[in-house]
């Protein structure tokens, strides 16, 4: 009698398979959703700076081999036991909020955003760097029709995280914004600071990125090498809102004294480095430091729908799935215009 050899339906990840491993691509089986959770056959996942915490094994309790990933764009291709908002076929993504516990403080009180017990794609459980993941209902955002795989994909961190911050900053429109760093994230807040409104002012190092920051929607450009930005800013009566997007906290406290009465640095660029700052400078004006974090699949759905609206897109690259090693390195040099984005 023959014997019966397991199916398997092989697919290909990008795993790391040790903290400060390289990328290895290898075969493995396609998961299967459980209980409240789908299978996304993944089509494009951004490739996010905080990859690093995977790739570097900076984030406690990451098991390996992991597949990082949290700016996944695909379709659901198998529905787990108990889903029924959600249908086979249906365009979804993930971001970097991939599942609450619902028990929390903070669940309790309905802030998501900030569970104590938040789960990350790439982190918590294998992201989007592979053909086939698993991921609780939760998660899921839906994709608008008119937004493709690869322009969705960045929006679901740099992009929500850059809108998320800016709509809850109580900036109100026609108010000065500036968005220090013109990056993968500061590109994206140039657009949506603009098409919600504001006069918005980009702040780069040296004057390469002017004109492009011009097309983005910015009404002035602040090249931070050959003037005193916060002087600048102050001209223009002070901003705002700072919303600081380029991990250089030095960079950062030289922008404090740029903020107009109750104004806010609202700090989205992630750095381990101390911000300096006075009880001065905050007491003047009374000026105020905040940071933001990402936002819920809804926050998300908001972002797209925004995106859809008004037109603001993400400028990438892309790099097919195998070349995910190479794809990694050219994020990690900050040359990359502006967001490096997989393809399955
Ligand atoms: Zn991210
Ligand atoms: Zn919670």
């Amino acid at each position: 009698m023959a014997t019966m050899k397991a199916a398997i339906a092989p697919m290909k990840a990008a795993q790391i398979p040790k903290p400060g491993g390289d990328f290895e691509i290898v075969e493995r089986e396609i998961p299967k959703p459980g209980a409240g959770q789908v299978l996304i056959k993944v089509q494009a996942c951004g490739i996010c700076h905080s990859d690093v915490l995977t790739k570097e094994g900076a984030w406690p309790g990451i098991q390996y081999p992991r597949v990082p990933g949290h700016e996944v764009a695909g379709t659901i291709d198998e529905l787990g036991a108990n889903v029924s908002e959600w249908k086979k076929g249906q365009r979804v993504g993930v971001g970097w909020h991939g599942g609450q516990d619902n028990t929390c403080p903070s669940c309790r009180r309905g802030d998501f955003r900030n569970c104590r017990n938040l789960k990350i794609p790439g982190i918590s459980y294998d992201g989007g760097y592979q053909q086939y993941m698993v991921a609780p209902v939760e998660a899921l955002v839906a994709i608008p029709e008119s937004l493709s795989d690869v322009e969705a994909a960045p929006l679901l961190c740099a992009g929500i995280t850059t809108y998320n911050a800016l709509r809850h900053s109580g900036a109100l429109p026609g108010d000065l914004v500036a968005v220090q760093g013109i990056g993968g994230l500061g590109h994206l807040g140039i657009q949506f600071a603009n098409k919600s409104g504001y006069k918005v002012a980009a702040i780069g190092r040296g004057p390469e990125n002017a004109g492009l920051a011009k097309k983005l929607g910015a009404s002035v450009y602040i090249d931070s090498k050959a003037t005193n930005a916060a002087e600048e800013l102050q001209k223009l009566g002070g901003a705002q809102v700072i919303l600081a997007t380029a991990p250089s906290s030095k960079a950062m406290s030289e922008l404090i004294n740029g903020l107009g009465p109750n104004g806010k640095l609202l700090v989205i660029g992630a750095t381990f480095d101390p911000i300096e700052v006075s009880p001065i400078q905050l007491i003047t004006g009374s000026r105020t430091i905040q940071g933001w974090a990402s936002g819920t699949p809804a926050d998300s759905e908001d972002t797209l729908r925004f995106a859809e609206l008004t037109g603001v897109r993400p400028m990438i690259e892309t790099y097919p799935l195998e070349k995910a090693g190479e794809a990694y390195a050219r994020m990690l040099s900050g040359k990359a215009e502006f967001r490096v984005v997989l393809t399955m």
